[in-house]
């Protein structure tokens, strides 16, 4: 009879794994506890056993009565409707879920990438330096020497002794020469920092500095380069123009303007009426800042260029304050 129990007991298992809700959850409650349920059968077979046998075989009997009577309580529970659970109220189960909130790469991540990639496809590689540098790299080995009137161009966080928040990504370059002998063609993508905060300014905002470096290179190439770059990024049609500008880390210098992306040149706001609007600074690489690194300059020759990627995204997307892009305000980040 105890085989009988072990086995009604596997039957019930295996029923219960694939009963659905309402008659067939009824049914299969009669099925062994109903009148004439399996339980109820063996519970009336104990009439003709001894008393010992009643005690042992009544034992596993109710047992196994009460888990079937927990097992399928718990199935009606877990088939209930989201209606029923509800404490009575009817709600529509038709209506759509909520949405899991999904996150993605913030606008200024994706133009710097976007920049990179252009870069890389030109076959410069990626190079990084610290954020907190010396004197020396931001200033010094860039040909901007103290009392140089060109460190006003830039308001800088000095952070005591000889140290500074960088306010370009420039000395990079300069790390990078010293390790490594040209030719060479890197950009170097990272956070700068200025003491600077008003519609187009954040104290920190990021940038991309690229150096190349070899046998022949000319401004002609700085100009292909950068031709390449602004089609990339704004679109085949977009115009390009060089200002001559100074720097004191390159000769010549100039400043890079497109075709103002709002008006297409026809003059607007946005572009003060003049149909262009500067994107970056560029230039030769001046011969003394080949001397800081041992370059002979006779040989080599190269370009650097740098460039404010807010400012790039700004006039990509047609943002008009540089601010939006630290708010963090979802309804401004879910637009990219
Ligand atoms: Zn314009």
């Amino acid at each position: 009879m105890i085989e009988k129990i072990k086995q009604y007991q596997k039957e019930f298992e295996s029923r219960i794994a694939t009963v659905g809700p309402g008659e067939e959850l009824r049914q299969l409650r009669t099925d062994f506890l109903g009148k004439k349920g399996l339980v109820t059968q063996v519970m009336k077979n104990m009439r003709e056993l001894s008393s010992d046998q009643k005690r042992e075989v009544g034992r596993h009997v109710n047992e196994l009565k009460n888990w079937i009577e927990s097992q399928l309580n718990e199935k009606a529970e877990g088939l209930k409707g989201p209606s029923e659970t509800a404490g009575g109220s009817t709600f529509d189960t038709t209506l759509p879920g909520r949405k899991e909130a999904r996150g993605s790469l913030h606008p200024i991540t994706q133009v710097m990438e976007e920049i990179i990639a252009v870069f890389v496809s030109l076959g410069f590689q990626v190079a990084e330096g610290p954020e907190v540098e010396s004197d020396y790299y931001n200033f010094e080995a860039l040909n901007i020497p103290k009392d140089h009137p060109a460190r006003d161009m830039q308001d800088t966080f000095y952070i005591g002794g000889d140290k500074v928040l960088r306010t370009h990504t420039s000395p990079v370059q300069i790390r990078v020469m010293e390790k490594q002998q040209p030719p060479l063609r890197i950009i170097a993508p990272g956070k700068v920092y200025r003491c600077d905060s008003d519609i187009s300014h954040t104290p920190m905002f990021h940038q991309i500095e690229g150096l190349m470096v070899d046998q022949g290179v000319a401004f002609s190439d700085l100009k292909g380069v950068m031709n390449i770059f602004v089609h990339q990024i704004f679109g085949e049609k977009t115009k390009v123009r060089f200002r001559p500008s100074f720097f004191p880390f390159t000769c010549p210098s100039a400043e890079v303007d497109i075709q103002c992306v709002m008006c297409s040149g026809k003059g607007c706001r946005v572009c003060s009426q003049s149909g262009w609007l500067e994107i970056l600074g560029a230039g030769m690489v001046d011969p003394a800042v080949f001397g800081f690194v041992h370059y002979d300059p006779e040989k080599w020759t190269g370009f650097a260029f740098g460039m404010g990627i807010e400012r790039i995204a700004m006039l990509k997307y047609g943002i008009n304050d540089i601010r939006l892009f630290f708010e963090n305000d979802l309804r401004f980040l879910q637009q990219f």
